[in-house]
């Protein structure tokens, strides 16, 4: 952990000029504004003041001076930025002009949650896996949805055009203190995907952040345009952002049930099951857009029932063959648009539900549940994800611990901002509907 003199000593001597101070509005996108790094000690003793009324969820005008506080744990060099006069980030903590807790700062949200597991002896680690498109840019400079090549999962160049790109979000993420694991061409033409290394799940919140802005900033320097909305192409894969994760107390993994088991252990099942009980309620957050229901569809590995299995590809939550300390459960519904502190918050609580009440895992089921027939899911007991926002914002308000997890501030703004995103989509007319009903009525 660095301290703040490591950090004003490391500044000085390496000509770091500006200070980005970054945070995360409410629906997960990262905000920032640059200071002269000599303002730095002075920022990291007293907070520096901004105004909040523009930032999305965040407050209204009459409240609208509130203080961003650097994490000294994230501080980094921004490798794309010029060398000579650095420019280095933190992601910061927000306080009220008062010095109170501000409610609204999502990374707070989740900083509760990891210290209630903490309290515990838990440390929830995550290892996310984030899937991406590349399209190309226009001559005007706007971006398309034509795929910048017409490869598939795992080819190689010269179909894959994308691992350059691949290669230089994973030579900057290093440099930002990442432990990058594998990368490759995703499924759909132009998709791609970058592991990192698990981490705690603080830390694994912050670089889903800055992952997010590396792919945008890379792609840019290559002429594309990286995009993390979540089904940008009908009729062929989505991105998901499967999340991998495991309960370490004392340094064990405790999703393991010893060496020679070939299943996981009980707290994994109970952790499984509190994730399983609460899953309808957080996909709202999971995934938060009109969009992110046009990836529950049959056929391109992402989720439409709840139920989980040891190695097929269709259910939501997946055990991968049990390995000691890489021993996990994945959880494959989340998409990467969303907020990752809100999210991963909700995911570990519900966990920690299923530990606290002990909760049974359902039987798994190990076929391909895409062709599940409504009288075999009858039969089966196999419910179903909300199969768009407007139904997921109606899991979300009957499920009481979502409230109590995100807190009366988030989960208030978030509702009425998403409520009001499923109105205006539905009383769009998309192209669709001029194309099936102008002729036809
Ligand atoms: P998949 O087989 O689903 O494609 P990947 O190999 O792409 O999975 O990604 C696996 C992810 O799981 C990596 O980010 C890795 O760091 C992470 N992981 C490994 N062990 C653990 C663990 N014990 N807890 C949480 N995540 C883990
Ligand atoms: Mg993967
Ligand atoms: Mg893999
Ligand atoms: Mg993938
Ligand atoms: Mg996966």
């Amino acid at each position: 952990m660095a301290t703040k003199n490591d950090v004003l000593k490391f500044i000085d001597q390496n000509d770091v000029k500006f200070i980005r101070l970054q945070f995360s509005d409410i629906f997960g996108r990262m905000k920032n504004i640059a200071i002269n790094s000599q303002l730095l000690e002075k920022a990291l003793d007293e907070g520096v003041i901004f105004d909040a009324s523009a930032i999305a969820g965040f407050s209204e005008v009459e409240s609208s001076d509130m203080l961003l506080f650097p994490d000294l744990n994230t501080f980094s060099v921004i490798p794309w930025r010029p060398q000579h006069g650095k420019v280095a980030r933190f992601i910061c903590d927000i306080k009220n002009y008062d010095g109170s807790q501000f409610m609204g700062d999502p990374r707070y949200v989740l900083k509760r949650s990891a210290e209630k597991a903490k309290k515990q002896g838990y440390t929830f680690n995550i290892g996310p896996e984030c899937e991406f498109f590349l399209f190309h840019i226009d001559a005007e400079g706007m971006p398309t949805t034509k795929t910048h090549d017409s490869a598939g999962y795992f080819d190689m160049a010269p179909t894959d055009l994308g691992e350059n790109c691949r290669r230089e979000i994973c030579m900057v993420l290093e440099d930002m203190g990442f432990e990058t694991e594998a990368s490759h061409h995703e499924n759909a033409a132009g998709q791609h995907e970058v592991d990192f290394r698990y981490s705690d799940v603080m830390t694994a919140a912050d670089r889903i952040m800055t992952f997010r802005t590396v792919v945008k900033i890379v792609a840019q320097r290559n002429g594309l345009h990286a995009t993390f909305m979540p089904k940008p192409i009908f009729n062929d894969y989505g991105s998901g952002m499967h999340i991998n994760m495991s309960l370490f107390k004392d340094g064990k993994n405790l999703f393991n049930a010893g060496e020679n088991s070939r299943d996981i252990s009980d707290t994994a099942k109970m952790f499984a099951a509190g994730v399983l009980e609460h899953i309808k309620g957080l996909t709202a957050v999971a995934n938060p857009l009109v969009n992110s229901y046009k990836r529950f569809v049959p056929g391109f590995e992402a989720p439409i029932h709840i139920a989980w299995s040891h190695m097929n590809r269709s259910p939501l939550l997946r055990v991968p063959a049990p390995k000691g300390e890489a021993t996990r459960i994945e959880l494959r519904s989340p998409d990467p648009s969303c907020n990752p502190y809100l999210t991963l918050a909700l995911i570990l609580e519900a966990g920690l539900d299923g530990l606290q009440k002990k909760m049974e895992i359902p039987e798994p089921v190990e076929i391909n549940t895409y062709n599940l027939t409504p009288e075999q899911e009858e039969e089966l007991n196999i419910q179903r994800l909300p199969s768009n926002l407007y139904l997921a914002l109606e899991e979300m308000k009957k499920d009481t611990y979502i409230r109590e997890v995100l807190g009366e501030h988030i989960y208030s703004k978030y509702i009425s901002a998403k409520e009001l995103e499923w109105t205006k989509y539905n009383s769009t007319v998309h192209p669709w509907e001029i194309d099936n009903y102008l002729t036809a009525y």
